[in-house]
């Protein structure tokens, strides 16, 4: 009897060596057929899964209120970002109800509004990105641009970036697709003035021209080899990212030198050493920051394609010792909240003088690295106590005032006389006496 030949039930291929057939009930199907179903039926989830969290999508009040909750101040990039990050994932509502065929008359295209943060150092520019990726609920991945080099030399290539975001997102290509990338230290690869016109610069423009393609939107092919791999298993996906966010941030030193020196030019050219404005109205950073135009950018060495990409700048402003001392204190998670925590899993209260609280701040203005420097600060100061405490088992509360961060006397330890230190209890569990 002659062997009947098989037919994918769905493209009608024959079944061969090459292209073996799995079989159902009542008929086959071939690989290239699986793989276009598992595309279609992803693209299925991705919509229901788009919709649900744009059901929930918190307005820009209620995303800044949340973001009060975290981030100390800079009121105004909290405000920008709300906005910004809002736009984007009704953006991405538009687009979504337009591939579904919902709405598909609509004309106007949004652009995407990739966000550029300009601040010092330590002052939240990571904490707003990462508070913001938690807000709405979408994967968020952190890069250094200054260990990005341009595709073919040492380093890291751009699309890590998007193997980070899989990660982070389990895998699944399509939830990273709408997730948000903080770059950091994009500062950092400005074209570097001592280089020669026309010279290759691997880390700094190279890695700008890197980032265009990726920021803007384009199809990456990424490697997934020895990781978790999608259904087709293959060891490349392809990552769409017109639809992930983008947020760069860098501290940009002397950038308000150049914007100081656009909104104010010389007015006249005679006399040495003239004084042009009066110090005592010197603007802020923050408002020096916050009128920064693409050219000021552009002289500080980011090339116009890539500023292009960032249309909205958030500027942050330093923090004074006000500010700090709400750090410390205020944040859900604020540092003093998480030693007292500590101590309070040994049974001992922590606490800080008002003097205290002011002097950390102020150790850390001098530092110069905002609020970043102030855990390091708690560290060195209570040390000792972390040290000795848990053995002494007799401390009931700490009181570390100024002189205590200063350093020039030690931090007051209160024992409750009727506990008894562990040292004093020998291997069988009975009180020794001392002596
Ligand atoms: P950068 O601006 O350099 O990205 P980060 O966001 O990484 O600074 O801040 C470092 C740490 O300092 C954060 O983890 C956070 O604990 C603290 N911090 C910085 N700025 C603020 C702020 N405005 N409010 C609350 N905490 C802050």
């Amino acid at each position: 009897m002659a062997k009947e030949l098989k037919h994918c039930s769905f493209c009608g291929m024959e079944a061969s060596a090459a292209s073996p057939m799995i079989a159902g009930t009542e008929g086959h199907i071939c690989e290239a057929c699986v793989i276009l179903a598992s595309q279609v039926v992803s693209s299925w989830g991705k919509k229901k899964e788009l919709n649900e969290m744009q059901g929930a999508l918190p307005k820009p009040m209620e995303i800044k209120a949340k973001l009060d909750q975290y981030v100390i101040g800079q009121d105004l990039a909290k405000e920008i970002l709300s906005v910004a990050v809002y736009n984007h994932y009704k953006r991405l509502r538009q687009e979504s109800a337009k591939s579904g065929g919902l709405g598909g008359e609509q004309n106007v295209e949004i652009g995407k509004s990739n966000i550029l943060m300009i601040g010092p150092s330590g002052t939240g520019k990571t904490l707003l990105a990462s508070t913001l990726a938690k807000i709405v609920g979408v994967p968020f991945a952190v890069a250094d641009a200054t260990t990005l080099t341009q595709a073919g030399y040492v380093g890291d290539d751009v699309e890590n970036i998007l193997v980070r975001l899989l990660d982070v997102a389990d895998g699944q290509v399509s939830k990273a697709e709408w997730g948000i990338v903080y770059i950091d230290e994009v500062d950092k690869i400005a074209r570097s003035p001592e280089q020669p016109f026309g010279a290759r610069d691997v880390s700094g423009e190279g890695v700008q021209q890197a980032l265009l393609r990726l920021v803007e939107g384009a199809q990456v092919k990424v490697s997934v080899k020895g990781r978790r791999k999608d259904h087709s298993g293959s060891d490349t996906v392809t990552v769409d990212t017109h639809n992930i966010l983008f947020i760069a941030g860098g501290a940009f030193p002397t950038l308000e030198k150049h914007v100081e020196k656009r909104l104010a030019p010389p007015r006249s050219a005679i006399g040495f050493h003239a004084e042009l404005n009066n110090p005592d109205e010197k603007p802020s950073l923050e408002a020096l920051l916050n009128a920064t135009q693409p050219d000021d950018l552009k002289k500080f060495g980011l090339i116009p394609e890539f500023i292009g990409r960032f249309p909205v700048l958030a500027p942050l402003g330093p923090l004074d010792v006000d500010a700090l001392i709400q750090v410390l204190t205020e944040p859900k998670n604020a540092l003093v909240k998480q030693y007292q925590q500590l101590f309070a899993f040994d049974q001992v209260q922590l606490e800080f003088t008002q003097d205290a609280l002011v002097e950390i701040a102020e150790q850390a203005i001098e530092r110069n690295t905002g609020a970043r420097g102030l855990r390091s600060i708690m560290e060195n100061v209570l040390r000792r106590v972390m040290f000795e405490a848990p053995s002494q088992g007799n401390v009931e509360r700490c009181v570390v005032n100024a002189e205590a961060i200063r350093g020039v006397a030690p931090i007051e330890v209160i024992t409750c006389p009727e506990a008894a230190a562990p040292e004093a209890v020998d291997a069988a569990g009975l009180l020794v006496s001392g002596g």
